[in-house]
């Protein structure tokens, strides 16, 4: 069946290959692969030689292990081997225009059903009858008891025997599967000279070369580990990770040292103003907080740039170790930027910053794209003048038009829902200013040194004291009502809540929409109550206003989209419900039950899982239940490798690492940090022959697009 796959535009075309190939060769050059092909692939990312050798099988199939037709069991995948009957086609029923094709396979002693539901290309008009075949599908029970294999891959032994393990490719619609996999195989031995591994083979240790992996995994031998190469757990999945964090660990460090050098303007925090302003607070800092302020200071006395992060989880006061580094560099007769991801926070860290500040004297400015015409204008010409020293703000602030005289310190708050040109922007408003990122990401400790080793990382590891944990728990959709029970009865204590909904309107969805549960509340359940809507739909000054009575306690409910996910700090709420729960990752779960147990009262949320919420779904919301803090739910997620969610979409799709899997690859992404610190040691500016492919490695990354001063 191999031979008779090839389709008539390869043998075509074979004799007009070029001799030689280059990682650099354009696919289209390739025997089998015509404009039309090479387009698609291009469409793919996959436009050079290189693009495809890199280009891995996204699963395996096992060939090897044959399951006598007698022995089958429904719901399992096997390979059998027997003679095919006739393989006869006829319409669906029910769908005429569709055709099904099956056959029998028997083996001696048993048969089974083979059925397509369209025949594959390659086996249209071509079936013999009564062949000798090896089939490889999923067993099923037909509807009148019999067993049969739906969509069988089929392999005709008097083509010779098939390779072992086969692997599978995420190709554009219509590529042939065996047509990619033999142009990889063939190409792959004719380059292997100019595939480089980043890592020097001095501390190589127990990773096998790039090349060696490459080929394994195109082309799998006969003893390969089906089950870690699905998982992506084999050694040479592992030696390609590897690689690419070596040289990512390597870049980090190097720009780590490089910033350290970069001036930039030193900052003395210890001004009485600021100082009486701690004094003044209606607490005490926790030790995390004094820990980080001391650690900024540290930091900002030097006349080299700040680059920190502060990682604290929600609720564990973040914004006041903001505030202090505001005012300690406004004291210092700088000024000062703080950019959040949304104007409901931006608004809130400026009102927040009124309230707790205002005393000191220091105005503050709000910047977000509402604010136009002359009140901008004017805003504008201060920022520039100097006159303005704090401004609060969205994306606004980092717009062509805004100038800000001396920088001294650029603050972004959720900074995981910033992209990594957003964070050149800030600094590009002041080139000497100080950098302080702040995010309540779950992510290990570990972790989170390795992937942010270009950084200096502050851990806010502690909560303000007097915080009862928050009681998570999970009702089916059905049990609505005891969701609104428990909230009425927070409501009936003078607290506040939350509703959070997937959708604003949405007729297809009443019960999960932002609209129609303010709707249902008003009529019945919380008729008592006055329950608004909050979505980002809503202009500025209705978000505004509604924001404002509810933190007043004009309104009690709050019904609202996930607009609230970030740092919206009312104390007062003490319960939230979320609907749909299951369309959350577990991250955002964290981030939005963050929302309440941010006072002293004991608080709940109520995830609510809609009915047909999957097993799976079930599970991780259960989870939820039973982690409280931000770090029990990353280390879940690590648990039960769930596809991405611990850093997001957003921030992995940032950093510029393609083989990696940073929940699967955690403890590998340690090891790459230590062998690049070490290597660093012995070759600070990797100036050595060894460190060569190393740097190579590195320049490609910064051809993705990915800039260093960003990662983080
Ligand atoms: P996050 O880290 O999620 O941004 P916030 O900075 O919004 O958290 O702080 C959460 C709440 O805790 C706020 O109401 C804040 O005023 C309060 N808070 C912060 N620090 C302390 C402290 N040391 N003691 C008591 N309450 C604090
Ligand atoms: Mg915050």
């Amino acid at each position: 069946m191999r031979a008779q796959s090839e389709e008539p535009e390869t043998r075509a075309r074979s004799h007009a290959t070029p001799p030689t190939f280059s990682i650099a060769t354009p696919v289209s050059a390739l025997a089998g692969i015509g404009p039309k092909r090479a387009a698609a692939l291009a469409d793919r990312g996959i436009a050079t030689v290189g693009d495809l050798i890199f280009h891995l099988p996204s699963r395996y199939q096992d060939w090897r292990n044959l399951t006598p037709l007698a022995a089958l069991v429904p719901g399992t995948t096997v390979t059998v081997e027997g003679e095919l009957g006739k393989v006869v086609e006829r319409p669906m029923r029910g769908a005429p225009w569709r055709r099904l094709a099956s056959g029998w396979l028997t083996d001696g002693r048993a048969r089974i059903r083979v059925v397509w539901f369209n025949l594959p290309g390659y086996m249209r008009g071509r079936m013999p009858s009564d062949a000798r075949v090896l089939a490889h599908g999923r067993v099923s029970s037909a509807p009148d008891g019999s067993l049969e294999i739906v969509q069988p891959e089929l392999h005709l032994l008097s083509a010779g025997t098939p390779p072992p393990v086969r692997p599978y490719y995420n190709l554009p619609a219509g590529f042939p599967q065996r047509l990619f996999s033999s142009v990889v195989t063939k190409i792959l031995p004719e380059v292997a000279a100019q595939i480089e591994a980043s890592i020097p083979a001095e501390v190589r240790h127990e990773f096998m070369p790039v090349k060696t992996a490459l080929m394994g995994l195109h082309a799998p031998g006969p003893d390969a580990d089906v089950k870690a190469l699905n998982d992506g757990a084999s050694p040479e999945h592992i030696a390609l990770a590897f690689d690419e964090l070596f040289a990512f660990e390597l870049a980090l460090g190097l720009e780590r040292e490089r910033a350290a050098q970069r001036s930039g303007i030193a900052i003395e925090c210890s001004g009485p103003r600021t100082r009486e302003w701690l004094s003044s607070l209606p607490f005490t800092m926790t030790r995390a907080q004094a820990r980080a302020i001391d650690e900024i200071a540290q930091d900002l006395r030097r006349p080299t740039q700040m680059n920190r992060m502060l990682l604290g989880d929600v609720g564990s006061g973040k914004t006041l170790v903001a505030f202090w580094a505001a005012l300690s560099a406004v004291e210092a007769g700088c000024q000062v930027a703080m950019m959040a991801p949304t104007e409901l926070l931006a608004e809130q860290h400026h009102a927040s910053f009124q309230r707790l500040c205002a005393h000191t004297g220091v105005p503050a400015a709000l910047l977000t794209g509402k604010v136009q015409g002359s009140a901008r204008a004017s805003l504008l010409r201060s920022l520039a003048s100097g006159a303005m020293p704090l401004v609060f703000g969205t994306h606004a602030i980092i717009q062509e038009r805004v100038r800000i005289k001396r920088l001294g310190l650029g603050i972004i708050d959720e900074q995981h829902r910033f992209g990594v040109f957003d964070r050149a922007r800030l600094k590009a408003l002041g080139p000497e200013a100080n950098l302080l990122m702040m995010t309540a990401t779950p992510i290990p400790r570990s972790l989170a040194l390795s992937l942010f080793a270009n950084l200096n990382i502050s851990f806010l590891d502690e909560l303000p004291p007097g915080r009862t944990p928050i009681q998570t728990l999970l009702f089916a959709e059905k049990d609505q009502a005891r969701v609104d029970a428990i909230v009425r009865e927070e409501l009936a204590a003078g607290k506040r809540a939350y509703y959070v909904l997937p959708r604003i309107d949405a007729p297809d969805e009443e019960q999960r929409s932002v609209a129609a549960t303010a709707e249902r509340l008003r009529r019945d359940a919380l008729k008592d109550y006055r329950v608004e809507v909050m979505h980002g739909r809503m202009s500025g000054a209705d978000k505004e206003r509604v924001m404002a009575e509810f933190r007043d306690g004009a309104v009690q409910v709050l019904v609202s989209t996930t607009v609230v996910e970030v740092g919206i700090d009312v104390p007062e709420a003490t319960v939230m419900a979320i609907i749909a729960a299951e369309r959350y990752g577990l991250a955002q779960l964290h981030q939005l039950r963050g929302r309440v147990g941010r006072g002293r009262a004991a608080s709940r949320c109520c995830l609510v899982a809609s009915a047909d919420a999957d097993d799976s779904a079930l599970e991780r919301l259960q989870l939820m239940t039973r982690c409280g803090t931000g770090m029990e739910v990353a280390e879940a997620d690590l648990r039960i490798r769930g596809p991405g969610d611990l850093l997001g979409a957003r921030q992995t799709g940032a950093l510029p690492l393609r083989f990696v899997h940073l929940v699967r690859d955690y403890r590998l992404i340690e090891r790459a940090r230590e062998l690049a610190e070490a290597w660093l040691r012995r070759d600070p500016e990797l100036h050595s022959a060894s460190s060569r492919p190393a740097r190579r490695a590195i320049k490609r990354m910064l051809s993705l697009g990915f800039s260093l001063g960003d990662v983080g």
